[in-house]
């Protein structure tokens, strides 16, 4: 275990700071085929014009110059939906980091139904090769939340993607974000077991036990049913540790750091705004700033700066999740913050 301070990883706080490495987090389209019952977004806005997926190049083209690492986050909606956006520039990206020397990684936030094998590929080639899928639960339960823009249940369509993928030979990481509620434990535990048939022997598949978390939205009312008693955490941790060695537990490493607290990370949402965090997408404290079509950033610095006090105070929730920090102290520096969620 790597040396502490304040029990954060040395090690993570240097490469949050560190001005050769960053994280672009791109949204090519906040439009989604799935409607799950608690989500936050709101589907206003659609797919990447043209004229911004070219100055996300050229942003690209004059920073990977100075990198040691360049990390690509792609969120959505559902982020394959514009998949030739996602093409376009991890391919850019991807021969621009060969050109000099950068070490490119990628990571997807998907719900998977997309993830075929022939789109698969084409993203390991060029190191997207990270992906966070949502479960919850097995198929009687994922189907009453995750549910498709047309009100189908998706759960066979996304398992039927991770059993191909596992069928390759392809060198991917998948996480399976397994949301956990007061109502579906049995249904978790089904998915537990279908896990250890098919998946658990392939390293490439990891979980994640999560329990689900009201995060805003219009939403709020649904997703009030789904919690509240304290025991889908309790059952999350409990699973964590019962797959210790096939789970993820961010906290093992020292406290967790968010994206949103390191200031070389940076969200572009689909229509050139800069924001930090990729859920407050609606709070003005989040709206950082704007790409222009020269490639150039547009940044108020005092927004921008608001995120990144916990690597100042060193405080492990302002670190972990400065939004919830911010919304729980209300007046910080001299903005006062609207509450969300
Ligand atoms: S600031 Fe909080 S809500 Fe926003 S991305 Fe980070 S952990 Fe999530």
């Amino acid at each position: 275990m790597g040396k502490k301070t304040k029990g954060f990883s040395r090690h993570a706080l240097a490469s949050g700071l560190s001005a050769k490495e960053f994280q672009l987090i791109l949204f090519p389209t906040e439009q989604c085929n799935f409607r799950c019952v608690y989500c936050y977004e709101d589907f206003e806005k659609g797919k990447m014009p043209e004229w911004l997926v070219n100055s996300i190049k050229i942003f690209i083209a004059n920073k990977i110059q100075n990198l040691d690492k360049l990390t690509l986050s792609w969120f959505g909606g559902e982020p394959l939906l514009a998949e030739d956006v996602v093409f376009e520039i991890a391919e850019y990206a991807n021969e621009l980091a060969n050109k000099y020397g950068c070490k490119l990684t990628g990571d997807l936030t998907t719900n998977g139904s997309l993830l075929t094998l022939k789109t698969l590929k084409r993203l390991v080639a060029l190191k997207q090769d990270f992906f966070q899928i949502s479960i919850d639960g097995d198929k009687e339960s994922h189907d009453q939340t995750r549910v498709t823009r047309s009100g189908h249940g998706s759960f066979d369509k996304v398992w039927t993607r991770l059993v191909d993928a596992a069928g390759t030979n392809l060198d991917f990481n998948i996480l399976l974000r397994i949301h956990v509620t007061d109502v579906n434990q049995d249904s978790v535990l089904n998915f537990c077991k279908r896990y250890d048939e098919s998946l658990a022997s392939d390293p490439r598949f990891k979980l994640y036990f999560k329990a689900i978390e009201n995060l805003g939205g219009n939403n709020v009312d649904k997703i009030g049913k789904l919690i509240g008693k304290r025991s889908a955490r309790e059952f999350a941790d409990m699973l964590t540790r019962k797959y210790e060695q096939k789970s993820v537990d961010l906290q093992k490493n020292g406290h967790y750091i968010c994206y949103a607290s390191k200031p070389n990370s940076l969200a572009i949402r689909s229509d050139g705004l800069l924001n930090k965090c990729t859920v407050a997408l609606k709070d003005d404290v989040n709206a950082v700033g704007k790409i222009n079509p020269d490639g150039t950033l547009e940044i108020n610095n005092q927004r921008f700066s608001t995120w990144l006090k916990g690597f100042t105070t060193l405080d492990s929730w302002q670190m972990g999740c400065p939004l919830s920090y911010m919304n729980n102290n209300s007046s910080v520096g001299d903005i006062q913050f609207k509450k969300v969620g």
